[in-house]
């Protein structure tokens, strides 16, 4: 007999360590009131949300202990409707979460009901769904703005402006200017939404960086003609090969050479070192032009940021180039950052590894 109870309590107390190590592990909070709105349980994850220890509150009401009212109301509802419910309650102390409340009414097998509910956190989710109902008000808002002026201007030239030949062409050559911003705009957004989505391939292999940096300036050489700035490349002969795919870090550089060109001054200079470290090659897009407020620094790499400059100066751009290259040089292992001294220039830096077969 005092075998079979000693087995039993065992049991037992192997059953509530399994369980306890099972409510233990969930990422979900877990709490447990009894027919009183008592607590009888609160899991780690649940300490962690109310920032409160399980043995500090246990047979505590709900109400007394942890003083949150809407959580407190979907308890009652749930004990007196007794049936499942499922809400959402944002809570603010400790930290500011949202959580997915899921209470549902129990028996505990002592012929009373209690309530037990399951706390999902959804903060970042919310945080998610809000930043892509931010870009999409973002792009729609930079798609209008030219397709408002090329509306005008066509509904002008068709209103007679067309027979008149000294604003004709200027309409015109606005359109024409307007046109090339939306295309830009759309192969900016549809480059970053392949990147992001993950639906491009790269093709990594032993890439000669002096070679691309070489392609990429002959490329935006008429740019820098037109503006006037110089561009100097310091790439020394001997640069050990990168790790890379050969039109993606074509793509990097062609963005920081437009930026850096574009907001130069007149008569600057733009300069390009590659320095082979530790397993990475460093990249400095330098340029002395009109450089960045530190409180727009950090700002540079979100997606259609543009500073108050290159909005008034009226410098052509989608606000993309920059979130484009960080996730490209991430997708090549490697990091990217901005320096800048306001009116006198800045520089990006960037790091790529280096080909492991010489
Ligand atoms: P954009 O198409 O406008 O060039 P980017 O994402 O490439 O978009 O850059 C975002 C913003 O960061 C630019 O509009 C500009 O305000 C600022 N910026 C980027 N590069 C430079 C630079 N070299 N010098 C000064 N400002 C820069």
């Amino acid at each position: 007999m005092a075998r079979r109870v000693e087995e039993k309590v065992q049991e037992l107390s192997r059953e509530q360590t399994q369980l306890t190590a099972i409510l233990s592990a969930l990422i979900e909070g877990v709490i447990a009131l009894d027919h009183q709105g008592r607590v009888l349980f609160l899991n780690p994850a649940g300490e962690a949300l109310f920032g409160v220890q399980n043995a500090s509150i246990r047979g505590g009401s709900f109400w007394e202990v942890l003083r949150h009212s809407p959580l407190n109301q979907l308890f009652d509802k749930t004990l007196r409707g007794q049936k499942p419910l499922t809400e959402e309650v944002v809570l603010f102390t400790p930290a500011e979460r949202i959580l997915s409340v899921h209470v549902l009414p129990v028996n505990y097998g002592d012929g009373q009901t209690g309530a037990l509910a399951a706390l999902h956190d959804i903060t970042e989710l919310r945080k998610l769904e809000s930043i892509r109902q931010e870009f999409v008000a973002n792009a729609s808002h930079e798609l209008k703005t030219p397709l408002t002026s090329i509306k005008g201007y066509v509904e002008t030239l068709l209103e007679g402006a067309l027979e008149d030949p000294k604003h004709n062409r200027e309409f015109l050559k606005t359109i024409q200017l307007q046109t090339d911003h939306l295309m830009r705009l759309i192969e900016d957004l549809l480059d970053l939404s392949a990147i992001e989505a993950r639906r491009i391939r790269y093709h990594f292999e032993p890439v000669s960086l002096k070679e691309v940096v070489e392609q990429i300036a002959q490329n935006v050489a008429p740019l820098a003609k037109a503006k006037p700035v110089t561009l100097d490349l310091r790439c020394s002969e001997d640069l050990p090969r990168v790790r890379a795919d050969r039109e993606k870090l074509g793509q990097i550089f062609m963005n920081l050479l437009d930026n850096a060109i574009k907001f130069n001054k007149p008569g600057g200079r733009v300069t390009v070192t590659a320095s082979p470290g530790q397993g990475f090659v460093t990249v400095a897009v330098q340029d002395t032009g009109v450089g960045i407020l530190p409180q727009d620094l950090p700002r540079v790499f979100e997606r259609f940021f543009r500073t108050e400059k290159s909005h008034s100066h009226d410098i052509p751009g989608t606000g993309l180039g920059l979130a484009i290259v960080k996730h490209l040089v991430e997708a090549h292992q490697g990091s990217v950052t901005a320096e800048s001294v306001p009116g006198q220039g800045s520089v990006f830096h960037f790091t790529i590894p280096l080909a492991i077969d010489q």
